[in-house]
């Protein structure tokens, strides 16, 4: 059986070893960890700032929730649907629901729902279809110049929404030391892939010097240009942003972190300062929100999160559609909601303060990014646009025409061309593959072709002596 790194390296001297239960587990930590019956989450706690002591005390059962919130008791499916998608809340975020009810944004994004359990034909495990694009197990490729590498199928808290339910909280594990060989290898020979996400899971829940294995591992691909880390700690349990972690990571630089805040209330003094040290330690930092029904669907809410994350130094990315997972049905929006609410930033936040709204697509289609329309109506000579209040503008074109924008160099281009492409002149058709009208069409060339070699002798004859006839 392969070694979970997490296994060797929470025996290993450099990491301070995590107590007791901890480092029993085959599968990973918190599972022998959910097994000790956690302490009540009192920010008075000795141990409320030590980042191991509120992973060991997750809530992770219907009794351990309903001891610290006694009114959802009634919310028998709770327990039912954890036993499908996994639970767990860290005492500092179950600290940040202000009402013990499904109206609390912080409860809707942490305790599940019956909802979870809607699953209608066009909802999927894996919507993204990630699997597909995994040449080696544990890393996608989907876009040319980058990877995505899942380093462990552990999270501090199992979010709702999560994309990723088909693996995030099932078995808490790392990724292997085969695997981390087998992705490394598989860099070294793609010199193309020049950005590389370590996701999850949450790879920040690993201990440090598991961390540090797999961030050698990539910087040692020289290929690679920059390392993004995809985590949700800062929001969940920013105790984990210690002068240790940091330090660690800016040993690696350049590396970008990617957070995850959904709603304003996420924003408190302990996230200001794990953001803080994060960014004072060279590391910058974006945010990745999802548009969640109920959560964070109105426009003021997420104008409110955007000023938030600036003034942490955080640049608000992406604004995410929710994707087609199963079990997320009742957090899903309309486009049209997302829409809107760009439509309402714009001109009230700056730039720097506005997320791109885009929706992931479905079968692997990658982020399509959508915005309201500003432009009216375009010519060679003028184009006419709108602003935010309504405003219509004439906009000259140049006097000279453009030359052409330069091809795509052969070493760079994709098997097959892009939208790009046409609009530059470099491409005249983009045809789907194995559409139906494409079928007919390819059927109707051979049915042609067949017509004149199998045509009757009589016929044949018949139409030479014409065709002599004509020719005198
Ligand atoms: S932290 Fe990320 S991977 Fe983990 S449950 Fe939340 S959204 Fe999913």
């Amino acid at each position: 059986m392969e070694t979970s790194i997490i296994n060797e390296t929470l025996a290993s001297k450099d990491e301070p070893p995590l107590s007791g239960t901890e480092q029993t587990s085959a599968s990973g930590p918190a599972t022998a960890l959910q097994n000790s019956a956690p302490e009540t989450p009192s920010r008075q706690h000795p141990k409320w700032n030590d980042w191991r002591w509120q992973i060991r005390n997750r809530i992770r059962t219907f009794q351990d929730l309903t001891d610290f919130f006694p009114s959802l008791r009634s919310h028998s499916s709770i327990a039912k649907v954890a036993e499908k998608y996994p639970m767990a809340i860290t005492p500092y975020y179950a600290s940040l629901i202000k009402t013990a009810d499904y109206s609390d944004p912080v409860l809707q994004m942490s305790v599940p729902q019956g909802q979870e359990m809607f699953a209608p034909d066009f909802l999927h495990a894996d919507p993204l279809e990630e699997e597909e694009d995994m040449p080696v197990p544990g890393l996608v490729h989907r876009y040319r110049d980058r990877a995505l590498l899942m380093a462990t199928t552990m999270c501090s808290m199992y979010c709702r929404h999560c994309t990723r339910k088909r693996v995030a909280g099932y078995e808490e594990s790392s990724i292997s030391v085969c695997q981390l060989n087998e992705i490394t290898n598989y860099l070294h020979a793609h010199p193309e892939v020049k950005d590389v996400v370590i996701s999850g899971g949450d790879p920040m829940t690993l201990p440090t010097s598991l961390l540090e294995r797999i961030l050698m591992a990539v910087r040692s691909v020289p290929s690679v240009e920059i390392i993004r880390i995809g985590t949700r700690v800062p929001v969940v349990l920013p105790q984990r942003i210690t002068n240790e972690l940091t330090q660690m990571i800016a040993k690696y630089h350049p590396v970008w972190v990617n957070t995850h805040f959904n709603h304003p209330n996420e924003i408190t003094p302990e996230a200001q300062a794990a953001c803080a040290k994060l960014a004072n330690a060279g590391i910058p930092l974006g945010n990745q929100t999802v548009l969640l029904r109920g959560i964070n669907d109105v426009p003021q809410v997420i104008e409110e999160l955007c000023r938030g994350l600036v003034r942490m130094r955080v640049r608000p990315y992406y604004l995410f559609q929710c994707d087609l997972v199963r079990g997320v049905e009742h957090f899903r929006t309309p486009i049209s909601r997302g829409i809107e609410i760009m439509e309402y930033l714009r001109g009230r936040l700056s730039g720097l303060a506005i997320p791109a709204f885009v929706v992931d697509a479905p079968h692997g289609g990658g982020k399509i990014p959508l915005l309201p329309n500003y432009l009216v109506s375009t010519s060679p000579t003028n184009t006419v646009l709108r602003n935010y209040e309504g405003m219509m503008v004439n906009y000259p074109e140049p006097v000279e025409p453009m030359p052409r924008a330069p091809a795509t160099s052969p070493a760079l281009r994709t098997s097959s061309p892009g939208v790009w492409d046409l609009s530059a002149g470099h491409a005249s058709v983009i045809v789907p593959a194995g559409g139906q009208r494409q079928k007919r069409r390819a059927s109707r060339k051979s049915h042609r072709t067949l017509a004149r070699e199998d045509q009757h002798p009589e016929f044949s004859s018949l139409l030479e002596s014409i065709m002599s006839d004509t020719n005198n």
